[in-house]
């Protein structure tokens, strides 16, 4: 078994990230008495022992987490940092001291992109990268050349198997339980294929805007904030190939041919579009053409998905808050029944809710009582849990430390996600106005109109 991390150094200390997610789960991790080693954040502002405490603490009121005062005091005891650009190779010594007799620190790079190979290099020269784990933040790359460029980076300080590249959806239960599904059922596998899938969508929308994040936003988009990454994951473990053993080195392995049988993407198979407003939040260009919707059609190329069509859709400032999946079955082959074309175009289907609650639900016709033949579509929920409380970013941060890399991605399958949408990142058509609150530009409707159309994930 690989050996634990024995110290976690936070990288972006005093980020966003770190205030919403990273000490949230720190304390939850302290809480239940999984926190043993010294966290050392590193960061460039100054700050003194009051203030990082005043920080730890609002940070884990706004978690809306239970108050637990030895918890937290655990927490701060383990908890130092180091302030330093990371530029300047002073700031890594003062790491290396801070670290003490730590052999094999995890470093979590939760960082502006632009600086990955900045730190993974100071680190190297310091030698504070033999026996290391490195933990890179999203988005790893804006595309296909930078991604390499990234991972040429980062293999050449850190063996792969010392690379965890997070994607947070993959430490979500309700993702998790799509690989569980559908490799622990027996009846799936002889409909999971292009003789009875009639095509597939995933949804994931938002109801809230860029928030304070406009020049993130800007140099992103949604294609490369959620498409490439979480959408593209949801899609591999859809589509994958059962994996050969146990194991995640098979699973590793199956979603990153998903990722190489993707046909490379044509501006005709997308539709962008910005929610009304967007160009006039702070740090947003006034004529900015940065999508905040976007839907696409995708093709897998391989024998299993051939010609079954994938609909993907994302944006910010849409009707609800929601992630789903609906695996839309093929009509029966005869319509045998006054009412077989059902009114809403919908044949049978499978629908995973994945957030906020989560469900899996199976469609089929009954019956109703009475003379005709004639009946309704109902749904038989497998799964219908609320939504509830979950931290992936526990749950991988955990991980990583453990050295286990079942929820992280690969070089081979980022560089192949980038691969599919290269084309699309710089020729497409110019992102279209929708309002806020909608579903969108409607354009978006045309794409998926010979499929039912787009299901609306409040309706059910
Ligand atoms: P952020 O708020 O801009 O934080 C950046 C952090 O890096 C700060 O702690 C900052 O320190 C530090 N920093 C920047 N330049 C530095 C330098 N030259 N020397 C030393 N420290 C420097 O970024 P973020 O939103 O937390 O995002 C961090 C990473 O997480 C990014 O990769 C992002 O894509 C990813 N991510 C963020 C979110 C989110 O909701 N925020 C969600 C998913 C993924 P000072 O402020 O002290 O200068």
């Amino acid at each position: 078994a690989p050996m634990a991390s024995d110290a976690l150094v936070l990288f972006g200390m005093t980020g966003d990230l770190a205030q919403k997610k990273i000490f949230p789960a720190l304390y939850a991790m302290a809480r239940k008495g999984m926190l043993k080693t010294p966290v050392v954040g590193v960061a460039s502002s100054a700050m003194s022992g009051a203030q990082l405490r005043e920080r730890i603490e609002r940070s884990i009121r706004l978690s809306g987490q239970a108050d637990d005062a030895p918890a937290l005091e655990r927490l701060l005891a383990l908890v130092q940092y180091v302030s330093g650009d990371y530029n300047d190779p002073g700031t890594f010594a003062r790491l290396k001291q801070a670290l003490g007799p730590a052999l094999r620190p995890a470093h979590y790079l939760a960082i502006p992109p632009s600086l990955f190979a900045t730190v993974i290099k100071g680190l190297a020269a310091a030698g504070l990268a033999a026996d290391a784990r490195v933990i890179v933040e999203k988005p790893f790359g804006r595309d296909l050349a930078s991604a390499q460029q990234l991972n040429q980076v980062a293999c050449s300080v850190f063996p792969e198997d010392a690379i965890f590249r997070i994607d947070h959806f993959l430490g979500k239960e309700a993702i998790m339980n799509i690989l569980y599904f559908r490799f622990a059922n027996s009846f799936l596998e002889p409909i999971w294929n292009r003789d009875h899938v009639e095509s597939v969508q995933i949804t994931l929308s938002e109801t809230f805007g860029i928030e304070n994040r406009g020049a993130f936003y800007e140099s992103a988009g949604c294609l490369r904030d959620v498409v490439q990454n979480h959408l593209f994951q949801v899609v591999a473990l859809l589509a994958m190939e059962p994996p050969a053993y146990r194991g995640y080195a098979a699973v590793h392995s199956e979603k990153a041919k998903v990722f190489q049988a993707m046909r490379p993407l044509r501006a005709e198979d997308l539709v962008r579009g910005q929610y009304q407003g967007y160009r006039q939040e702070p740090h947003v260009d006034s004529g900015s053409d940065v999508e905040t919707y976007c839907a696409l059609r995708l093709f897998i190329d391989s024998w299993r998905w051939s010609g079954v069509p994938w609909f993907l859709r994302s944006g910010k400032c849409l009707a609800e808050n929601a992630v789903e999946v609906l695996v839309q079955l093929k009509a029966p082959p005869q319509q045998l029944f006054a009412d077989s074309q059902p009114a809403d175009g919908r044949a049978n289907y499978i629908r995973f809710r994945l957030s906020p609650s989560s469900a899996v639900a199976l469609a089929a016709r009954v019956k109703r009582a009475g003379k005709e033949f004639v009946g309704e579509q109902r749904e038989l929920y497998l799964l219908d849990a609320d939504a509830f409380e979950e931290m992936p970013y526990e749950r991988l941060l955990a991980d990583a430390m453990a050295g286990d890399r079942a929820l992280f991605t690969s070089e081979k399958a980022i560089e192949a996600a980038w691969t599919a949408l290269e084309p699309v990142l710089g020729e497409h058509h110019p992102a279209l106005p929708y309002a806020r609150g909608s579903w969108g530009p409607v354009e978006a409707d045309a794409l998926i109109a010979d499929y039912g159309g787009w299901h609306d994930p409040a309706r059910a």
